[in-house]
């Protein structure tokens, strides 16, 4: 297959028209650009809400660019850049726009950015779109401020105006003011009814204007494209996705352009949740879509390296991508050409991930230890005495920045052998979800154990009693690792002393049959509590309980210890069965995938220190002959003799570069 580029770029209505063709010309040739993705009024050159008038003077803009892009065999798509709008940055609706501003949960409005509910709005955007489509655009984008979420400078976002309080009376039969309705949507014990309807009503709503506007856009031939945010942010605006890409598509295939990487460059622990973020899009991807990655440099120049940069296409390439969404250049009109490098770059990177999109097609799913989320994980989240509506966040991230980080492949869903829980997602599934994963293997962390036990599963984990400690009840500083089987040395200690994951510490009354493999210990070596808990338990399933958090993580807790604990307990978890690891070495990252019969995997180094051997533990079910390739940050493939698991590097692996494994089939 071949992948295509799709370049975002924009141009000011001010710029010589040649002079911008030539522009264009020049680096689509040079960056083998298949797609040029016009912005207009984004960013630099947003005054908020464009007036119909200020649409049609910017079509006029590019529409000499756009017919001789199409002439050159360059495919052309359009992304305005407003939908509701992203954030007011001082902006304001104009004199002909009285719409409601979107209002967020503390009762403040926006300047600018628009309650997606106001009918004149959605008829004003319906005539947008109408012009768009007139155009002839491959694809015309729905921007990702077509979400509730970040919203600045609304706390949180949007929107509980009074628009969306009265279709909430309505629908609940009610007549709630926003703090009443907010008191019960965050109210303690099980979630109240109007958390449901509320956030039914938000989902609803959007969907039905978001399948107006592609009853708008389709008779002309265009796709209506989707950028999306987080899943676990749209989570918590109760969206369900399914009834997205119905809105969103109709009888035709979903375009999808997901965010799941950082604007800038960033630290190297950072990988996991790009990792995570790109499987969590691929699993509320139907299939058939067309994905389409975001590939971003934010701010413009210098703020992300080729590196790095590198290394997101790569990753967008290993989970399937059909297309890149590309920006490189800044929106203000300055020249690409006086910037090169980054043409050259693309170009040097395209045969390779060719080479990886014939190796890794969307049909691949992730394998390894299941972190399961759901998108119904905030309807279904209880909380504590005064809390609010910041508190149904749901955070999904916490396991997988840990295995990952230890060198074990994970997936964001359930796996049939071992699967993972931490935080709020103890409340992400149902008492029938929650036995099925207790009947496996089951890693958990303080929280989620917490969670479990007032559930009442507590009998399945072998723990009762459950509460939370910090430093100020137990000067605990320590934890020694005291079993066998489950240390590399028997004695070693983990520090638990002030980090992120242990500002609390979950401790419980341990049932008979269950075991501590470690104990904590204060500074004077007393022993002030238990450890991980491990526990079989009568449906079947081995249990492991950890004590501390999992979210915070920050790379301060990889250590040759703790990854060596790790390492055993989740193989005490498998029953001796590998899911897929890699070993001896700080900082690689694993990644296993499988349509069943074919097996691929990958290596990322996301540490600065450059490696040149590696430990490969396959996971069950991937047999040899493996074929290694090792890619470097331009995109230069090197064969790597297999060794029976054991790979010595021809040449250093660095930072952001991957060891790409296939097997025969
Ligand atoms: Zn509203």
């Amino acid at each position: 297959m071949t992948i295509r580029y799709a370049l975002r770029l924009q141009f000011r209505p001010d710029q010589d028209p040649q002079a911008v063709a030539r522009e264009l010309r020049q680096l689509c040739r040079a960056g083998q650009v298949d797609e040029v993705i016009l912005f207009i009024f984004a960013e630099e050159l947003n005054n908020g809400h464009e007036t119909l008038a200020e649409v049609r003077s910017w079509l006029d803009t590019i529409r000499p660019w756009k017919e001789m892009l199409k002439r050159e065999g360059i495919e052309v798509s359009l992304n305005p850049w407003v939908t509701v709008l992203h954030c007011d940055r001082g902006r304001q609706f104009k004199p002909d726009q009285p719409w409601q501003p979107m209002v967020d949960w503390k009762g403040r409005a926006a300047s600018a950015v628009v309650c997606p509910l106001d009918k004149g709005w959605q008829a004003y955007y319906k005539e947008t779109l109408a012009l768009y489509a007139a155009e002839g655009f491959r694809v015309i984008w729905l921007e990702d401020d077509t979400r509730l979420a970040n919203h600045a400078p609304l706390d949180w976002g949007g929107c509980f105006c009074p628009l969306h309080v009265a279709e909430f009376n309505r629908r609940a039969g009610a007549s709630a003011t926003r703090e009443e309705i907010l008191a019960r949507i965050a109210q303690p014990g099980e979630p109240h009814p109007w958390r449901q309807i509320w956030l039914d009503m938000w989902d609803e709503t959007q969907t039905q204007w978001v399948e107006e506007f592609r009853r708008v856009v389709e008779p002309s031939g265009a796709h209506l494209g989707l950028m999306t945010s987080g899943p676990h942010m749209h989570a918590w605006e109760g969206r369900r996705w399914a009834r997205w890409w119905k809105a969103l598509a109709g009888d035709r295939h979903p375009v999808h352009r997901p965010h799941y990487t950082g604007y800038a460059d960033m630290m190297g622990w950072n990988l996991t949740g790009a990792v995570a973020m790109m499987d969590m899009n691929r699993v509320v991807e139907p299939p058939g879509t067309e994905i389409g990655p975001e590939i971003e440099t934010a701010p413009y120049g210098w703020s992300k390296s080729h590196r790095q940069t590198a290394f997101q296409m790569m990753l967008a390439q290993v989970f399937g991508a059909h297309r890149h969404n590309i920006s490189l250049y800044d929106l203000m009109g300055n020249w690409p050409s006086e910037e090169p490098n980054h043409a050259a770059f693309l170009a040097e990177m395209k045969p390779t991930l060719n080479w990886l999109s014939d190796l890794f097609p969307d049909t691949l799913r992730s394998r390894g230890v299941g972190c399961p989320w759901g998108e119904e994980m905030v309807r279904r989240k209880q909380t504590k005495p005064g809390a609010t509506w910041r508190d149904l966040y749901c955070h999904p991230f916490g396991w997988p920045s840990w295995l990952g980080g230890f060198g074990h492949a994970f997936q964001m869903r359930k796996d049939e052998t071992v699967n993972a829980l931490g935080g709020d997602l103890g409340w992400a599934f149902t008492d029938e979800e929650i036995r099925w994963l207790l009947a496996r293997g089951l890693l958990l962390d303080g929280p989620a154990a917490k969670i479990l036990v007032e559930r009442g599963f507590g009998k399945w984990i072998g723990l009762s009693d459950a509460r939370f400690i910090t430093q100020e009840d137990v000067v605990y500083t320590a934890e020694e690792l005291t079993d066998p089987r489950v240390t590399m040395q028997v004695g070693a200690q983990v520090k638990m002393d002030d980090r992120a994951c242990t500002q609390r510490l979950m401790q419980g009354k341990v049932a008979p049959g269950a075991q501590a493999i470690s104990v904590l210990r204060g500074p004077k070596q007393q022993e002030v509590g238990h450890g991980v808990i491990i526990y079989e338990n009568d449906l079947g399933g081995r249990v492991a309980t950890c004590p501390w958090d999992t979210i915070g993580f920050d790379g301060s807790q990889w250590n040759v210890r703790r990854a060596a604990h790790m390492a055993r307990i989740l193989r005490y978890l498998a029953r001796d069965r590998s899911l897929g690891s890699v070993g001896d070495a700080p900082w690689l990252i694993p990644q296993f995938l499988s349509d069943g019969t074919r097996w691929r995997g990958v290596v990322w180094n996301a540490g600065p220190d450059e490696t040149a051997t590696v430990q490969m533990h396959l996971p069950d079910g991937m047999v040899g002959p493996i074929e290694a390739t090792q890619i470097d940050a331009h995109g230069r493939r090197t064969p790597v003799t297999w060794n029976n698991g054991t790979l010595h590097l021809p040449q250093p692996l660095h930072q952001w570069e991957c060891m790409i494994l296939r097997d025969a089939r």
